[in-house]
């Protein structure tokens, strides 16, 4: 019974990291993901344009990095889950869709208080 979770686990694991190094062959190095532009007072670049913005459901990610590979904007860091800094999110999906576990929605910003 373990072993077979344990092989699940491993075909599971073995298929993200395929995908992950796919997704690195069909993008190459993003840029985006190395700068480090002081963000703070700005408005969040889907909220300019009245869209929406990715959100993380922690409790289901499984921490592959997948999304933060993909986000052409560099705005997803990883830490013990996926951290996406809305002032830097487009609204673009690829994260979601992306995402093998379905842990990232897109929704409207909060207004500020
Ligand atoms: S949000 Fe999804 S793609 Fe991103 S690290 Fe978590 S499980 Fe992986
Ligand atoms: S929606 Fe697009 S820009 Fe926003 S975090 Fe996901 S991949 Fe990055």
């Amino acid at each position: 019974m373990l072993r077979a979770q344990a092989d699940t686990m491993m075909a599971q694991l073995q298929a993200i990291n395929a995908r992950i190094s796919a997704i690195k062959l069909e993008r190459g190095a993003n840029p985006a993901r190395d700068t480090d532009a002081n963000f703070s007072g700005m408005t969040s670049k889907a909220t300019e344009v009245g869209g929406v913005v990715a959100v993380v459901e922690q409790n289901e990610c499984i921490n592959c990095e997948i999304c933060a590979n993909v986000c052409p904007e560099g705005a997803i860091t990883m830490e013990d889950v996926a951290v996406i800094d809305a002032q830097r999110c487009s609204g673009c999906g690829l994260c979601v869709d992306e995402c093998p576990n379905k842990a990232i929605c897109l929704a409207i910003p909060k207004e500020a208080p």
